[in-house]
């Protein structure tokens, strides 16, 4: 489970272990607050689990199961996903592939480090390269910093540019820095990466920083495009530096800069991160329901602003960037139509082959626009 689906799970967790169902509970969100699923689980699995998963197994076919299974050493090698399994009609009809696990930055938000760990470790690329060939077209490969370990990628991407297959990716937007890989990553058939802009533009907004880097990021931004690389831009509202006008700021430069998708979000403090111990110590955590810990909540008391502030700005950003025909109000909350359609715009649909997920984005845009 992952944080956000952490009530969800014990609800449905303790609804089979009363019917006396055995219950292992593994994931993000156990292997951060292991002792909190503990209490919902006959077993956990705490961190990856592909080497400990066939010990859990032998114990429960033997009637010995643990309590605790947790991976001393992370996996060697990434599995690839039995995709022929999976019911495709019900999720977004793109191959998403986990290729590398691990992160030595540490940023203040994220938990992949405690997550994951603090070393870059790559799949096996021939393998990872040979099962790609058997995928269709249309890969999302959902590492978040990839980038970082530029030159042990280099290899998988040109066996992928050998492949031929479109893919979208996550990326900095410091990767522009660099032209000679971008020309790289253009020659692998990449057409949209999904970038976190929040670095760049509400600390830009800062006075300290100034509109250099705000110009910078425009710049990286128009590189990246040259090549045929769709931007699908990512902001996150919430930062101790950011003042009440950094939601107008933010759909201003994206709408000044073309951006056509974006998502916005409200910070969130995901348990064990540097920015969840920061602010418990600084008591500024509003609450430890985790159902609401999904970017879409104000969970904990902003710096500069209130929370209504902080929230009814997250909204207005997402109905000031999208077109009126696209919101709809519903009994949860706002629904905009064309994030359905991700990561399409309209102009990269007639390049799309019939069928699978074409079809389903090109019947999403046409229920928009109708
Ligand atoms: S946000 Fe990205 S670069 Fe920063 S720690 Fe997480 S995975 Fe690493």
């Amino acid at each position: 489970m992952m944080t956000s689906q952490a009530n969800r799970a014990y609800e449905i967790a303790d609804t089979y272990r009363n019917k006396g169902v055995p219950v292992v509970l593994g994931g993000v969100h156990v292997s951060l607050m292991p002792e909190e699923a503990s209490s919902h689980a006959d077993a956990i699995v705490i961190g990856e689990a592909e080497n400990s998963w066939p010990e859990l197994i032998r114990g429960f076919r033997n009637g010995a199961l643990k309590r605790t299974y947790s991976c001393s050493k992370p996996a060697e090698k990434i599995p690839f996903p039995r995709w022929s399994i999976f019911d495709r009609s019900v999720y977004l009809p793109m191959n998403s592939l986990q290729i590398s696990r691990g992160c030595p930055v540490n940023c203040e938000m994220c938990s992949v480090p405690q997550t994951y760990g603090t070393e870059f470790r790559m799949a096996d690329t021939a393998k990872i390269l040979e099962d790609i060939g058997k995928l269709d077209d249309y890969l999302f490969v959902i590492n978040d910093n990839l980038h970082l370990a530029k030159r042990r990628v280099r290899r998988f991407l040109e066996g992928l540019a050998a492949t031929g297959k479109q893919w979208v990716g996550l990326a900095p937007l410091s990767i522009a820095d660099d032209t000679a890989y971008l020309d790289r990553l253009k020659r692998t058939n990449c057409w949209a990466m999904y970038i976190d802009l929040s670095p760049w533009i509400s600390a830009g907004l800062n006075e300290r920083i100034g509109p250099a880097q705000i110009e910078k990021a425009a710049m990286l931004l128009d590189r990246i495009r040259e090549r045929g690389i769709k931007v699908i831009a990512s902001f996150v509202f919430g930062f101790d530096h950011d003042q009440k006008d950094v939601f107008d700021r933010t759909v201003g430069f994206a709408r000044a800069n073309g951006i056509e998708e974006a998502e916005f979000h409200i910070l969130t403090p995901y348990p064990r991160s540097r920015l969840y111990e920061r602010l418990e110590a600084e008591d500024r955590l509003e609450t430890r329901d985790f159902s609401k810990y999904a970017t879409s909540s104000v969970v904990y008391r902003p710096a500069k602003m209130s929370a209504r502030e902080l929230y009814d700005g997250y909204i207005h950003a997402w109905k000031e960037f999208y077109p009126k025909e696209t919101h709809e109000e519903t009994a949860k909350g706002l629904v905009i139509k064309t994030f359905a359609c991700f990561p399409l715009g309209k102009a990269d649909l007639v390049n799309v082959p019939d069928g699978g997920w074409g079809d389903a984005v090109r019947k999403k845009k046409a229920e928009v626009s109708a």
